[in-house]
């Protein structure tokens, strides 16, 4: 089973992806994780986008793409993979059908967490404080800028998917355990459909 979860920064793609991994046995893919990890180890690619990172930018999807494509060829990706922040631009989710493709698997499902912004940019000051700002995009002006390129550069993708019927809308302001239970259910529906 192959499944995208997308939703604005802070939206909580993150902690559901990792149930969906448990859950399932299949791999978590964030994209956040793997590039923080690039800049954390200072590599070549780390040390390239490093500001790019802190700014709320997006790193060129050149770069991403490759980053995923070797990924998904790993063998712990083989029985299936949640994608968590990947893609967030429409050229990412031509460059995903195109490997998919070449691959011969497809997508099962795509999920978008829906929530209210105001909220959202409460939750993530409060992650901010509790952690002492453990990201550095973690601030109110990054995670503004954040929330703007998520619309218009991320949420252009949606319709896509709609128009594919995958897409599926939960809604991410409940509890946590209500979000992952909606999230199971969708996936059941499909299942049985
Ligand atoms: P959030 O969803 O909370 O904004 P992520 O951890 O998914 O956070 O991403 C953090 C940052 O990593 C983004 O602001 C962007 O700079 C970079 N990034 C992550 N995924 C991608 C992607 N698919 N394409 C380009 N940049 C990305």
């Amino acid at each position: 089973m192959n499944i995208i979860l997308f939703g604005p920064p802070g939206a909580g793609k993150g902690t559901q992806a990792v149930r969906l991994q448990k859950n399932h046995k299949i791999r978590q893919l964030s994209t956040g994780d793997m590039l923080r990890g690039e800049v954390s180890s200072q590599s070549f690619l780390g040390k390239r986008i490093e500001d790019i990172l802190d700014s709320g930018e997006l790193v060129p999807d050149g770069i991403i793409v490759e980053l995923i494509e070797s990924r998904l060829q790993d063998s712990d990706c083989q029985k299936g993979f949640i994608l968590d922040g990947f893609p967030r631009t429409v050229p990412q989710a031509e460059a995903l059908d195109e490997m998919l493709v070449k691959w011969n698997r497809h997508i099962d499902h795509v999920i978008v967490l829906e929530v209210d912004e105001n909220i959202l940019i409460e939750r993530i000051k409060s992650r901010a404080d509790e952690s002492g700002a453990a990201r550095s995009d973690d601030n109110e002006d990054v995670l503004r800028h954040r929330l703007e390129v998520y619309h218009n550069q991320t949420a252009p993708i949606l319709p896509y998917y709609e128009s594919k019927g995958l897409l599926r809308r939960v809604d991410g302001m409940k509890p946590i355990d209500a979000v992952t239970e909606q999230i199971e259910a969708t996936l059941a529906a499909k299942a049985a459909a």
